[in-house]
């Protein structure tokens, strides 16, 4: 079985599909890995660091039509779908909820389409859950992002010289991305105030030294451990709580989504004209819309008062080595987990639970349930 590593082609793109760990893994299990030149360029990796690993250095075009699996981070260009042979497995994210014309032609072109934000969050897939891993270095990296351009520091200092303050941080969405961003302001001494709509969210933050903010917003449900799509008048109710937070605040982090939807706007112009000329706003969801009104994906910008917005679409990609090193990890342990050992194949069984959550094409159709309608 061939599996081809490509280059990322999005030019904001630091990761790679696969690191020198991950090859060298799947050659030991019997599988021969093609790597394009350069795709570890960015993620610290040369392409002899792949070749020792075990890996062929490949033609793109070649690879492509030659190869069982392709591994990417990001959904391919569209017109590289057409050169997949018929009957590959192509695993990347895909944002399949956006994509319908992308889906399509996977099926069309009879490639067994697998979107990793589809894999169930169960504890068995947890070794393969690249949204996780991903959001983890994302929580992480826009902390520190807002450190490094805050102009104070972020524990408190009493000195001969005088007593600091702490700076004070807002996480708004306490998941993977939320948690791991408190505990980051939290382990560089930030005082950090926490909000979710989730209840036992709440929780995690406190017990990570953070304090809870509470707003009372009537019943929030939640399915498969995601927030359910809140009323217009819940939105209001939160966006008001929100303000004097936001006003009190060196640093606002938002990673708020809800699965398969546009991400809620929760910081509304009104809070952000409250806020503190020099603060800073950092969105983790402006590329799906993102959490503050007026965020440009891909780009900072600074309002009349002085507070920066910044949007950035690859938090993750600012510790690429990192970034690669893990989702490398959680496509590895997907193939292994599926790997049949005596024909060395990956065999698609769409009555298995992973892969009736995560395959959307397959035998020239689209066939999971969320996108046959
Ligand atoms: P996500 O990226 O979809 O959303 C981030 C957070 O935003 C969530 O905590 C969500 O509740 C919150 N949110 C949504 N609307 C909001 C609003 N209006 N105001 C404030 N917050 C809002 O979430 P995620 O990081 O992917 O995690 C989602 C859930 O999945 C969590 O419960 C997490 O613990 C769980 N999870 C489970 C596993 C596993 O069991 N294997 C793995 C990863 C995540």
């Amino acid at each position: 079985m061939k599996i081809f590593a490509p280059k990322e082609t999005d030019s904001d793109e630091t990761r790679a599909a696969l690191d020198p760990i991950g090859t060298k893994k799947l050659s030991d299990l019997g599988t021969n890995v093609l790597i394009e030149s350069g795709t570890g360029e960015s993620s610290g990796h040369s392409d002899e660091d792949y070749r020792q690993a075990g890996a062929e250095i490949a033609d793109r075009n070649t690879a492509l039509a030659e190869a069982d699996v392709i591994v990417r981070v990001r959904k391919p260009p569209a017109e590289e779908v057409t050169k997949l042979k018929k009957g590959a497995i192509h695993i990347s994210f895909l944002d399949p909820f956006n994509e319908a014309d992308l889906i399509e032609s996977f099926a069309n072109a009879g490639t067994t389409a697998i979107s990793l934000e589809m894999l169930p969050r169960t504890t068995l897939a947890q070794k393969m859950d690249a949204l996780s891993s991903q959001a983890n270095l994302a929580g992480y990296a826009s902390v520190i992002l807002a450190a490094s351009r805050m102009k104070t520091i972020l524990p408190m200092m009493m000195t001969p010289a005088g007593t600091i303050s702490p700076a004070k941080f807002f996480i708004l969405g306490i998941g993977v991305a939320g948690l791991q961003a408190i505990a980051t302001a939290k382990r560089l001494g930030a005082r950090v105030t926490a909000f979710d709509v989730r209840p036992e969210a709440l929780e995690q933050a406190e017990s990570l030294g953070a304090k809870a903010l509470r707003i009372d917003l009537g019943e929030t449900k939640s399915e498969g451990g995601y927030a359910k799509e809140m009323t217009p008048e819940q939105i209001k109710i939160q966006i008001d709580a929100q303000a004097k937070v936001c006003s009190q605040s060196d640093v606002v982090i938002t990673t708020a989504k809800v699965f398969g939807r546009k991400p809620p706007v929760l910081i509304k112009k009104g809070a952000i004209d409250q806020m503190q000329n020099g603060s800073f706003i950092v969105d983790l969801a402006a590329e799906g819309g993102g959490n503050v009104e007026g965020v440009v994906a891909g780009e900072e910008i600074t309002t009349d008062n002085g507070v920066t917005i910044i949007g950035l679409t690859n938090y993750e990609g600012l510790v690429p080595q990192n970034a690669t090193q893990v989702y490398s990890s959680n496509i590895t342990n997907m193939v292994e987990h599926f790997l049949d050992e005596e024909s060395k194949t990956f065999p698609i069984d769409l009555e298995d639970e992973l892969l009736k959550g995560c395959v959307i094409t397959h035998d020239g159709k689209i066939v999971h349930e969320r996108f046959t309608s």
